[in-house]
């Protein structure tokens, strides 16, 4: 079976959703293929930033009011010896949107269900290549049950993930060790009503990385762990055991009682790095298939949704003018590293700096305490 469109979105995340419904309101015909019926769990932490929700609101999402999207109003992060740091944002100077905490499931179904109603055509099949003819990208493979199927189209955004099939098959995957992490994700109810505070704990075991507990509701939690995949290697413990020391921790033991965690699964991510190269005759990488996940939080729902709106805008450029080339499409650099560069950079040298010296997070953590500050400064603004 063979289908044209004008543009083809592989995969139907945050990044792909958002991307999909901006092009189909430019009056573009775009096909979203995800291997995915929605809908669907997602491994992640859960965590949408205020300013993700901004911009969501901003395009018409919705407005998230609703009790699923669970609204935090301070966060604390404890250091590698046990000391910690509180800090509510409404001492924040700017005031902001608070974030939420989100299953996937239900996050990424509203996004999905705003490309439905911005005039996207969907797809059940999970794509297994490319179609490239004369070094141009023209189209996807996909299998949907026993069917095989071809689905041509002028430009291909591959959003589909840290799996990614079009970055494999463009030979762009994040090649260096380094640049990955990996995380378990689960989900525990708890004995004791809940404060609307997120911990992120960098405990002296999980070094680099952190264990993370954000409430969902008032009774339960996402909780989880993780770690970047070249020192995780190096330990002789997994993530699953990892889990199981944060959750002895006082703090988190007196909040869970003897609640056992659920649904624990975990999946790798994508560090962003800088020179990765992401755009093709053809063919554009956004989210985690492009590696913007964010060095410091391992954040990357936001930065899925921000490059994708970049892509869409290099897309609406490339229809313009009818050129679809790798150079027709170079604006999509300019585009991200105007809107997330400045901060990418900034994420990646704190973090490259305490991978190597975990320590200073509790140098930091005292320091706060005479210079208040210090926090919203350097912390406020992830
Ligand atoms: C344990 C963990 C915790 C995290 N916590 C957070 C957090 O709290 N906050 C945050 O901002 N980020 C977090 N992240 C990162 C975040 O999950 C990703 O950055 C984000 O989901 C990226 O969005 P995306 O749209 O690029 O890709 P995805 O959300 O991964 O979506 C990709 C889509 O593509 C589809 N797909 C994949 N392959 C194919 C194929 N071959 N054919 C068809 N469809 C395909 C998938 O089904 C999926 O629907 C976490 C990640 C992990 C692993």
């Amino acid at each position: 079976m063979r289908q044209d469109t004008d543009v083809i979105v592989v995969g139907a995340g945050p990044g792909g959703s958002v991307t999909a419904a901006a092009m189909a309101k430019q009056g573009l015909r775009v096909l979203m293929l995800d291997r995915a019926e929605f809908p669907r769990d997602k491994v992640c932490g859960d965590a949408v930033a205020g300013k993700c929700l901004d911009l969501l609101t901003e395009l018409g999402v919705g407005n998230f009011d609703s009790p699923d999207y669970y609204k935090i109003d301070c966060f604390t992060v404890i250091g590698p010896s046990g000391r910690s740091l509180r800090y509510d944002f409404s001492k924040s100077a700017e005031p902001r949107t608070p974030s939420a905490i989100v299953p996937r499931l239900i996050f990424d179904n509203d996004l999905f269900q705003f490309a439905m109603r911005n005039g996207v055509n969907f797809c059940k099949a999970s794509v297994n290549g490319l179609i490239i003819e004369n070094g141009q990208v023209v189209g996807v493979k996909a299998r949907s049950g026993k069917q095989e199927m071809e689905f041509r189209a002028s430009l291909v955004i591959g959003a589909d993930g840290a799996s990614s099939v079009v970055a494999r098959d463009l030979n762009a995957r994040q090649p260096r060790e380094d640049r990955w992490a990996v995380a378990l994700r689960a989900y525990i109810k708890t004995d004791v009503p809940l404060d609307r505070n997120i911990d992120f704990a960098f405990l002296d075991k999980i070094q680099p990385g952190y264990a993370w507990f954000f409430p969902i509701s008032e009774y339960e939690a996402n909780i989880g762990v993780g770690m970047r995949s070249d020192f995780y290697k190096k330990q002789n413990y997994s993530l699953e055991e990892a889990l199981a020391y944060y959750m002895t921790t006082p703090e988190v033991k007196r909040l869970i009682g003897s609640h056992k965690p659920e649904n624990v699964r975990s999946w790798s991510l994508p560090i962003y790095t800088p020179d990765l190269k992401r755009v093709f005759n053809g063919a554009l990488l956004i989210g985690d298939a492009g590696a913007f996940i964010t060095p410091l939080a391992g954040a990357g729902i936001n930065t899925a949704i921000v490059t994708g709106l970049c892509a869409a805008q290099a897309a609406q450029r490339a229809f313009r003018l009818g050129d679809f080339s790798e150079r027709g499409l170079r604006i999509y650099n300019a585009l991200w590293r105007k809107e997330i560069g400045a901060n990418m950079r900034r994420e990646l040298w704190l973090h490259n700096v305490l991978s190597v010296v975990p320590q200073l997070i509790d140098s930091f953590l005292a320091a706060s305490r005479s210079v208040p500050a210090l926090v919203p400064t350097v912390l406020g603004k992830l």
